[in-house]
């Protein structure tokens, strides 16, 4: 009996690590055939989003019941607005976005997306509205160019190229022998972390979504690739509401509003000026890593 379970016993691991990179449900379930763990609504319609506000109401949620994550988050996010969301390693940030997109659903409290609750609209129109560049982004084993377009029929070659050259993925494309059709993953090309995000950037300025989330966007560039690519995801976040997740403190720093995340719960909101100003975590934590910069910098020399 065991020997029959451990199969699915992977399964359910691959799920869960896919889960939590944060991939699109729907091509999750292409790869493999596993239960949701949320379930529309009887007869959900689908959401409409005229302006895409997102509102988390009160909410509270653990993964586990004996461990609450997010204790009675609320936060305001006007349609259009470019917001982040910043905190320590743990505070929640990544799980916010698990939320939003509806991964799992809150204990007790809403999320509003253009005031409607998301769990009362299906999880397709829902999914289609966000397009989320992950901390560590999945690739399929298929073409370059696949992974770029995929699951979008009708994406022409002129917009897959476009979005590569928007994810600054041309310069690795070009050196490729068979450029957009070079296979990656386990059967082809490896690549390194920065490029699969790169890739994942490239996906998102395919799907042209109304909102945008960035978890640590940028985090496995180099700084030149990294400043090339914000310049990309400043353009993306143009006409649309941004939530940023960062570690990089100086890659959000124009926000509209900056959220502070400590323990589950909002320790500070406001712009960069004032939140330093208020001289508490998130102007503590610029001065670190202003420190971290400088003693690099000396480092370097
Ligand atoms: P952040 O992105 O701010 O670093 P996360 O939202 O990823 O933090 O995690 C917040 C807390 O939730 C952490 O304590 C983490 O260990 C826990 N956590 C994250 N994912 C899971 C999971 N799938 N099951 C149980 N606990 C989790
Ligand atoms: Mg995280």
């Amino acid at each position: 009996l065991t020997q029959l379970f451990r199969p699915l016993d992977m399964l359910g691991m691959v799920y869960r690590n896919i889960r939590q990179g944060l991939i699109d449900m729907a091509a999750m379930f292409k790869l493999l055939d596993t239960p949701q763990e949320v379930a529309d609504a009887p007869a959900a319609p689908a959401l409409v989003i005229r302006r895409p506000s997102v509102t988390f109401d009160n909410v509270v949620f653990g993964y586990d019941p004996d461990r609450t994550i997010l204790h009675g988050l609320s936060l305001d996010i006007p349609a259009g607005h470019k917001v982040a969301i910043v905190g320590p390693s743990g505070a929640g940030k990544s799980t916010i976005a698990r939320l939003l997109f509806r991964f799992y659903d809150p204990q007790a409290g809403r999320i509003l997306i253009d005031g409607q609750d998301i769990r009362e609209v299906t999880q397709t129109s829902l999914r289609s509205a966000i397009g989320i560049v992950p901390q560590d982004s999945v690739l399929f084993n298929d073409t370059i160019g696949y992974n770029i377009a995929y699951g979008r029929d009708g994406t022409s070659d002129e917009q897959v190229e476009s979005a590569a050259r928007g994810a600054a993925l041309m310069g690795l494309i070009e050196r490729l022998p068979q450029r957009f059709a070079t296979e990656v993953g386990e059967r082809g090309l490896k690549l390194s972390g920065g490029e699969k995000q790169r890739v994942a950037i490239a996906r998102t300025l395919v799907k042209n979504p109304p909102i945008l989330l960035l978890d640590e966007a940028t985090s496995a560039l180099d700084t030149r690739t990294e400043q090339d690519i914000l310049a990309t995801l400043h353009a993306l976040a143009e006409h649309r509401t941004t939530i940023s997740i960062a570690h990089r403190l100086s890659t959000i720093a124009d926000a509209d509003t900056i959220f502070v995340l400590e323990l589950g719960r909002l320790a500070e909101q406001g712009t960069h000026a004032e939140l330093l100003r208020r001289d508490g975590l998130y102007a503590e934590m610029w001065a670190r890593q202003a420190n971290e910069q400088a003693e690099l910098g000396v480092a370097a020399e």
